[in-house]
């Protein structure tokens, strides 16, 4: 049978819990998630791609059937590459909803075989996004309730 497989793609910057929420029960979902961290969005990263790459790695290392990868083609290109049929993205309000159908749209358009799946997260990590946190932390806040302790340690360090 053919290996079902996700592509959660994202810019991570950093990884949340929120996102770590939906890792965590897309990876039961499927035989395989591909954490795809993109390398040039239109947003400048904070952290860059190694540091990214690296805290995904650690975070996630315990989930057997989640990898991380970097990608800079076109995602549906990417999803093509990792023999992926889904790209999975999350929808935490309706805000979310105009870009994302925007985006799946598109990619429907540009490979018609790679369908996009949306997951909600759990009511306790709507409102986390990477740019909140980033900007609590520059504050002085406390971000300790919205990524996990590696993550924060080298939020700290790279401020
Ligand atoms: P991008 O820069 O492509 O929006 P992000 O790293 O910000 O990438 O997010 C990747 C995906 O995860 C997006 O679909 C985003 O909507 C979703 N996401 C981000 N934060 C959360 C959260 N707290 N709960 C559920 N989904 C989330």
């Amino acid at each position: 049978m053919t290996k079902k497989i996700a592509i959660y793609p994202g810019s991570f910057d950093p990884i949340t819990n929120g996102h770590i929420d939906l890792i965590k029960r897309a990876s039961k979902l499927f035989d395989e998630v591909i954490i795809g961290i993109t390398q040039n969005s239109k947003k400048s990263a904070f952290l860059d791609i190694k540091d990214r790459i690296q805290l995904s790695q650690e975070i996630l290392k315990d989930i057997d059937n989640v990898k991380v990868l970097s990608f800079n083609t076109l995602l549906v290109d990417f999803a093509q590459a990792q023999n992926a049929q889904v790209i999975l993205r999350g929808l935490r309000a309706v805000s979310d909803f105009e870009y994302e159908f925007q985006l799946s749209g598109m990619n429907k358009h540009l490979n018609s075989n790679i369908e996009t799946l949306f997951m909600t997260p759990a009511e306790q990590y709507a409102n986390i996004s990477s740019s909140l946190v980033r900007e609590i932390l520059s504050l002085g806040g406390d971000i300790s309730l919205f990524v996990p302790k590696p993550v924060e340690a080298l939020l700290k360090k790279r401020l």
